[in-house]
């Protein structure tokens, strides 16, 4: 989504919108999640996120306007990044 690298998606981080509070707020998928809707596809490298919330592309991706809680979205992606690096140390 934000480098154009050609992954395959099973090795992408997903995100969708999130409706709260009659705002429509940008989110990573939890691992195992149900994928229904649109959903915007990052590589799992931090340089990607910040490329993506600088060109501001969620809303082009969700063609909408979403809310984008930046310092969450960091918070989440680190979270992630923890999870898969322990599964495969194991
Ligand atoms: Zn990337």
């Amino acid at each position: 989504m934000a480098c154009g690298a050609r992954v395959a998606q099973a090795s992408l981080f997903r995100l969708h919108v999130e409706e709260a509070d009659g705002e429509a707020q940008v989110v990573f998928d939890e691992p195992g999640e149900l994928r229904t809707g649109r959903g915007a596809y990052l590589c799992r490298r931090r340089v990607c996120l910040e490329r993506a919330l600088k060109k501001r592309v969620f809303s082009r991706v969700f063609r909408r306007t979403v809310m984008i809680k930046e310092e969450e979205l960091r918070g989440s992606l680190v979270a992630l990044l923890n999870t898969t690096s322990e599964e495969c140390g194991r």
